[in-house]
């Protein structure tokens, strides 16, 4: 008589951890000393800031904390290097900072959110630029000792302000890099169905779908993404929120970084000038979805629309650094199993890849 095995107990557990707060739109820089006291971050804040978006937006960040009794420190980023880093942590530790604020493009925001991470105290995402998720993620991009480029884990924001009047005020070239990013999700998330199916990796269907809707709503309104527009600063913050909770849900940036981001990371690699974060994973997302079957064409079309390159040219590399990229793009970061398996493509068909999607 055949045995029945009791079924095992329930043991599932995950955890996730969101921002508590969101603000975005027209003067939502006004808000952000109602929003540290509302969130009782504490009573002294470090605003870290380059010296061009402290004038931009870290003054009044640092003249609204202190109308809220918030004590400022300031400490003005040399770039986004593991000194920064440390010099940033250092004044964190020594004044007793509760709250570090990031006010910049990038940079400011990689520093603030990795320092004050190291240091134990709380971190607020305010961005003037809106081109790559990192603004809402709880990973950073740091330069190393050796001049290396790190993805370190960090924190999530406590809160995240995003002013589209200063955002969209901000070179247009950063929010088409910005709507690469988040096109960049639609072939991130086949990678990760991959990645499900061949290797039994984990997998979020509510993380996914929340990352491709994004994608999928600038995918629709590429052609109202326009310069100086408020309205498309406001739409591409709210894409790349939905981008930034996506990656809080799954753990990682698996949602919004697979196949396409191993080329950009090569590619900054090889190339002797690389273009911006999200140009790269643009053009990348075009030849992935083509290995993936995918329209790719729609993905061109759109790019096209909104003013962000779609070819090697245009991304200001040589046709041969772009395809060396898409030969050694698997071996970027393998243990994040996508559309490039562990072998990568040959030379010859990464060739015939950039040329059939007219990158090259
Ligand atoms: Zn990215």
């Amino acid at each position: 008589m055949a045995t029945i095995e009791p079924e095992p107990p329930f043991s599932k557990s995950k955890s996730m951890e969101l921002p508590r707060s969101v603000v975005i739109g027209h003067d939502a820089i006004q808000q952000v000393g109602e929003v540290a006291a509302r969130l009782k971050v504490g009573r002294r804040a470090l605003v870290v800031a380059d010296p061009t978006t402290m004038k931009i937006a870290g003054e009044t960040v640092a003249q609204k904390l202190a109308e809220h009794k918030i004590r400022v420190e300031e400490y003005l980023i040399p770039d986004s290097s593991l000194s920064a880093v440390r010099e940033a942590e250092a004044i964190i530790r020594k004044v007793d900072v509760d709250v570090a604020l990031g006010v910049g493009g990038g940079r400011s925001i990689d520093v603030a959110k990795c320092a004050s991470f190291n240091a134990g105290a709380h971190f607020i995402s305010v961005p003037t630029a809106a081109s790559h998720d990192g603004v809402v993620s709880s990973r950073a991009s740091i330069t190393g000792d050796a001049g290396e480029k790190l993805s370190l884990a960090a924190q999530t924001p406590v809160a995240v302000i995003m002013d589209t009047k200063i955002i969209a005020e901000s070179p247009f070239r950063l929010l088409a890099a910005g709507c690469g990013d988040i096109v960049s999700n639609l072939t991130a998330v086949r990678d990760w169905v991959l990645a499900r199916n061949l290797r039994n990796e984990y997998h979020s269907s509510y993380a996914a779908a929340l990352s491709e809707m994004a994608a999928k709503l600038v995918l629709e309104n590429a052609p109202n993404i326009k310069p100086r527009l408020e309205e498309s600063a406001w739409f591409v913050c709210k894409a790349l929120v939905s981008a930034g909770v996506a990656m809080s849900i799954a753990g990682s940036s698996r949602p919004a970084s697979g196949s396409e981001h191993k080329f950009s990371h090569a590619l900054d690699r090889i190339a002797k000038k690389p273009a911006l974060h999200g140009e790269q994973v643009g053009v990348g997302t075009i030849m992935m979805m083509y290995l993936h079957n995918g329209d790719w064409e729609a993905i061109r079309n759109a790019l096209l629309a909104i003013g962000t390159p779609t070819t090697a040219r245009a991304l200001g590399v040589t046709d041969e650094e772009l395809i060396e990229a898409l030969v050694h793009a698997h071996e970027i970061n393998k243990e994040r199993y996508t559309i490039l398996g562990d072998e990568g493509l040959t030379y010859e068909a990464a060739e015939r890849l950039a040329r059939i999607t007219k990158v090259i």
